[in-house]
């Protein structure tokens, strides 16, 4: 009998080949600055704790307290009989957090834009989207059934030559970004994008996963920080982030709110979100409402990193944010380069990114900066980046 699954024999040999097959390494201990990662203690530089949230003890104490109070699970989904109090009220609270009416929470920020845009349009209407935005939002569009319109990069001409040429043709149109662009730490010129937006009646969304607890004022996200709160009509974000849990939210004017409620699928289709996560992101609103302290940390840290990496001669690209990507070009030099701090004494956690998820030839390495590493962590990663650095003849 012929093997059914022989394909998928020779595509993960050709992926194998071409140095695209991920390897998946598996974590033994707590998300933090210092990890067990495939047996061996490394320092992190791969998650995106910006805020040290995923294992805080006031985030771990809200879990544990709703464990006894709810259960475990809701057996259930939002629309039927799996909205609990809890939902409600951080829905509230991210919502006056964010500066909405209304915020509607779900399982995740892939979730959020599956669920936030198909609503908003369908067959008859056009999506404007930059070239490099997330996969969840590709599949949303995808699954809207509109026209999805691509322009360039953070391109402003090119958006509006795009927009001008499908504007008329459509009923409904939606122009969607990314807030900050994972791969490469720049921000999108949301205030920009709002006025081309407003001057064609288009409605805006952003997705700001990598910008919630980063930007704008005690970490509101990139709508505060581009003084576009009332303006800008729908904000997507992370509770998995820097908020340190999970979930997604879509956070908006009331009336779209309610809509999406009525209409989005996983939402309609899909469990709700357990009592301990929804607990535990409750808790991490707390903290952000009451300091900004652990904010201004991270961007202190980011900084200090920054100037480190330049100061030992690292292309570290157009970020500015504390993504930090360290320019290799190369894929296989990329991977190499990654093995060789991991092998390092101490070893260093930090991941290759390579094509299809960037460019060919501009692979890297990724680095995450986060609020709870220490001085002493910065400057140990700083020394093991030189070393590997001048041994590969990079620096
Ligand atoms: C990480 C990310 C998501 C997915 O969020 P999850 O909560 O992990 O599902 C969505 N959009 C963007 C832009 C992201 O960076």
């Amino acid at each position: 009998m012929p093997d059914k699954f022989s394909w998928i024999k020779d595509e993960l040999d050709l992926l194998q080949q071409q140095g695209l097959r991920t390897t998946i390494r598996t974590i033994g201990s707590a998300c933090g600055p210092w990890m067990v990662v495939d047996g061996k203690k490394v320092l992190n530089f791969c998650t995106n704790n910006y805020l040290g949230l995923a294992n805080h003890p006031r985030l771990k104490q809200a879990a544990r307290a709703a464990i006894e109070e709810w259960g475990v699970g809701p057996a259930a989904v939002r629309s039927i009989a799996g909205t609990l109090e809890l939902h409600r009220r951080l829905e509230e609270r991210l919502a006056r957090f964010k500066g909405v009416e209304d915020a509607l929470y779900v399982q995740s920020g892939f979730c959020a834009n599956q669920a936030a845009i198909p609503p908003m349009v369908g067959k008859g209407d056009v999506i404007f989207t930059d070239r490099l935005n997330h996969a969840s939002i590709i599949d949303g569009c995808r699954l809207s059934s509109a026209k999805v319109a691509v322009y360039e990069h953070c391109d402003l001409a090119d958006c509006e030559r795009v927009i001008r040429e499908n504007r008329g043709e459509y009923r409904r149109a939606l122009l969607i970004t990314d807030g900050v662009f994972s791969m490469d730490g720049d921000i999108a010129p949301l205030d920009r994008l709002c006025d081309i937006c407003e001057r064609h009646d288009i409605i805006t969304m952003v997705d700001d996963a990598h910008g919630e607890g980063v930007l704008g004022e005690g970490g509101r996200g990139i709508v505060d920080h581009f003084n576009l709160s009332g303006r800008f009509d729908l904000e997507i974000g992370t509770l998995s982030k820097a908020f340190g849990v999970m979930g997604g939210v879509i956070a908006g004017r009331k009336v779209v709110i309610d809509w999406i409620r009525q209409k989005a699928r996983p939402f309609l289709f899909s469990s709700a979100v357990t009592a301990a996560d929804t607990a535990a992101c409750l808790a991490a609103v707390d903290l952000l409402e009451e300091s900004t302290e652990l904010v201004r940390k991270l961007w202190e840290n980011t900084r200090y990193f920054k100037e480190g990496m330049q100061g030992a001669g690292f292309d570290i690209g157009a970020s500015v944010t504390p993504i930090t990507p360290v320019m290799l070009g190369d894929a296989s030099l990329a991977q190499q380069f990654s093995k060789s701090l991991f092998d390092s004494e101490p070893g260093i956690f930090a991941m290759p990114i390579g094509f299809p998820t960037v460019p060919q030839g501009k692979a890297r390495i990724r680095v995450m900066i986060s609020a709870a590493h220490s001085r002493q962590d910065l400057d140990t990663g700083l020394e093991v980046f030189a070393r590997v650095g001048k041994e590969f003849g990079v620096i």
